[in-house]
């Protein structure tokens, strides 16, 4: 099992944190102590306390030994391992180049091929050491051409629940599998009563991906969406424990919508992967920014839409590619800026803050849904909003829990959809 000793992490997670790992993995037939220790060591290197080569290398054996594969996504690996030098002058990721162009194969696809002999070298010791600059460097984009993302207005949210309802029809969910959701809750801090609208966050450095051996939770490269391919999830909810943001849902049983009533042309993307719709029975699921609509699955006027956005008629969801400055997300951020610049007086400007924020910024995780508003504080409780999920026909199975650290995460409920 992999060390204890990790002295000089900060990312701490409570015994009532621990212990609801427990109880989600526990009801798997998978190894909880396993699922629970990567789970944080995941969101630890996210957190950049942790280097990505060292988590593979530490995990390694022990995914072999429990799945007797470890397909886990390689990204921030190929990142940290590029940025070493390999003894004798040369990078690692210059070597890795080579061998790929050689045999006409990505880099990824080369390390796939050679991940349990590499993993064995020596590299991946000073990779975990090498991530703190090579960090320093990238800070941009990981995504050269599209990356989707939102800015969701929390100030013009009403609690209406049209989002939820309408990502729970288009995508067939069952009852308590609620992708979106819409937290009401009061907060010491704020006037009121308040609103956390919450999808998957897409992050781009997503712990989920970190943890599934099997390869299925994994990141699309050609535009940063964080998918499930339904066909390879083997149901070990390691991806749901990892998750500091509580947005997985397990398929217990038979989904209530059954296949037939999907578009077959919904199933699968370009790459042959099935990550459309609902997930069928013993499988993750989880928001998927509408991915067939990305795909163009559901006509062309749909792509750079989603269901959720187009049911609010408040304005609050704003979809689109985050790398083109002029589309709905980053238009809509910085007309939201330049008002609040406008509305400031001479005396104020001095005290003023753009109340801008991603969720749990600190954990690292980078996430590609922005917010407009204020994030709740530590202090925040959920309480009754002004619609109920009964009158909108929703089950929320979320609905006694309680706030934590601002993202309504790391609780039980949901699971039984
Ligand atoms: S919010 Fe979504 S992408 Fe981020 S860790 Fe959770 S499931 Fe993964
Ligand atoms: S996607 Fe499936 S196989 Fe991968 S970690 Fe999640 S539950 Fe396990
Ligand atoms: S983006 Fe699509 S899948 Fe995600 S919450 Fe909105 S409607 Fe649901």
């Amino acid at each position: 099992m992999p060390d204890e000793d990790k002295t000089d992490q900060t990312t701490s997670f409570s015994e009532d944190e621990t212990r609801r790992m427990e109880r989600v993995l526990d009801d798997t037939e998978y190894d909880t102590e396993l699922g629970v220790e990567m789970a944080k060591d995941a969101q630890r290197v996210a957190a950049g306390e942790l280097g990505e080569a060292e988590f593979y290398r530490q995990y390694h054996e022990d995914i072999l030994e429990e799945f007797g594969e470890d397909d886990r996504e390689l990204n921030g690996l190929l990142d940290d391992v590029g940025n070493v030098d390999a003894g004798d002058g040369e990078g690692v990721g210059d070597k890795l180049q080579a061998l790929a162009d050689e045999k006409d194969l990505s880099r990824r696809e080369v390390m796939k091929k050679g991940g349990a002999a590499v993993a064995a070298l020596s590299i991946f010791a000073s990779a975990g050491e090498n991530r703190a600059a090579s960090a320093e460097g990238e800070g941009g984009d990981e995504y050269d051409g599209t990356r989707w993302g939102m800015t969701i207005n929390l100030n013009n949210c009403d609690g209406c629940l049209a989002c939820m309802v309408a990502c729970d029809q288009e995508h067939k969910l069952s009852g308590g599998a609620n992708w979106m959701y819409v937290f009401t809750y009061e907060d010491d801090h704020q006037d009121d009563e308040n609103f956390l609208v919450r999808p998957c966050q897409h992050c781009t450095d997503s712990p989920c991906t970190k943890v599934c051996p099997v390869g299925a939770r994994h990141t699309r490269e050609q535009d940063g969406l964080v998918l499930t391919d339904y066909e390879i999830c083997i149901g070990c909810r390691y991806c749901e424990v990892s998750c500091p943001y509580g947005v997985n849902y397990f398929q217990w049983g038979e989904p209530d919508h059954p296949q037939s009533e999907i578009p077959e042309s919904q199933s699968q993307d370009e790459r042959g992967r099935w990550v459309g719709a609902r997930p069928p029975e013993g499988v993750m699921g989880k928001c998927t920014f509408c991915v067939d609509r990305q795909d163009g699955k559901m006509g062309d006027d749909k792509i750079g839409t989603t269901a959720c956005e187009e049911a609010c008629a408040m304005d609050a969801i704003h979809f689109g590619d985050l790398n083109d400055p002029e589309s709905a997300p980053n238009t809509h951020l910085e007309q939201y800026k330049d008002e609040q610049e406008n509305d400031m007086t001479f005396q104020n400007r001095k005290e003023h803050t753009v109340s801008t924020f991603q969720l749990m910024e600190e954990r690292g995780t980078d996430p590609n849904v922005r917010y407009v508003g204020n994030e709740p504080s530590q202090d925040a409780e959920q309480v009754e909003g002004p619609v109920s999920y009964e009158d909108v026909g929703l089950v929320d199975d979320r609905k006694e829990e309680v706030l934590d650290n601002g993202a309504m995460a790391n609780q039980e409920g949901g699971e039984e959809a």
